[in-house]
């Protein structure tokens, strides 16, 4: 699996903190991924980013593991739209750097913490080496227009790190999708998603939002874990 391999493949700096943060993050809940899966995420990456400061890394690994579960709930049925029901075609919504951690609102924002940057550069960083590591795993860049960076002909060459704007962006075709075809009540999913792409990032908590993954539960009670 592209994940498992590109993780495995992360250098290992320090071990020092792997069980503190396995103790700390495998605890908690990940309703849409195996204990399996969680536990060798916070692994590799805390092995690999074990030098960094620990309320740091800690967060990163979170938001990785928030990413991968928003990703299962994406491919799971909203991202059906984006092949041929795309309005936006042909990249849809890929069509420019959303990749970028910040934001123009969050960049205005002049309450945002030195540690909300300091998670944004290290994220950056691991956008760097997961873009890479998919192209020589044979992904093939798109480049045209505009076009996102990270965008490969069949698709984006991140699963873990997505910035919070390309992992919470739906269009109002995704949307209306989600309204037409769930028998379930999908307006808190979408509020939800709405809330953080619309809210600034001040903290290192304004990347990710539980509220997120417990709405998605109501709709995709079968995805988890
Ligand atoms: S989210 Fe909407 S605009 Fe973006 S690729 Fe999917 S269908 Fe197209
Ligand atoms: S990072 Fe990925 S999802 Fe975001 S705009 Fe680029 S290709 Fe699209």
């Amino acid at each position: 699996m592209a994940i498992e391999n590109w993780l495995g493949s992360l250098a290992q700096q320090d071990h020092t903190h792997v069980d503190g943060d396995l103790e700390a993050l495998g605890g908690l809940t990940h309703p849409f991924l195996t204990d399996q899966c969680a536990v060798n995420q916070i692994q590799c990456l805390s092995g690999h980013l074990g030098a960094l400061k620990r309320v740091v890394r800690r967060q990163v690994i979170s938001y990785s593991l928030y990413i991968r579960q928003l990703d299962r709930i994406l491919d799971a049925g909203p991202r059906s739209v984006c092949g041929a029901g795309c309005p936006r075609p042909p990249v849809g919504c890929c069509n420019a750097d959303h990749y970028v951690m910040f934001s123009s609102l969050d960049l205005m924002s002049a309450q945002r913490s030195p540690l909300a940057l300091h998670m944004g550069h290290v994220i950056g960083t691991l956008q760097r080496l997961e873009s890479a590591h998919s192209l020589k795993q044979g992904q093939k860049l798109r480049p045209g227009p505009g076009y996102c960076q990270c965008l490969a002909e069949d698709g984006c060459t991140m699963r873990l790190f997505k910035s919070p704007r390309c992992a919470h962006y739906l269009c109002g075709t995704i949307r209306q999708a989600m309204q037409d075809q769930q028998e379930a009540d999908v307006a808190p999913f979408l509020a939800a998603m709405s809330d953080t792409i619309g809210s600034p990032v001040t903290s290192t908590l304004g990347f990710m939002n539980p509220e997120v993954i417990s709405a998605a539960a109501d709709i995709y009670g079968s995805l988890l874990a």
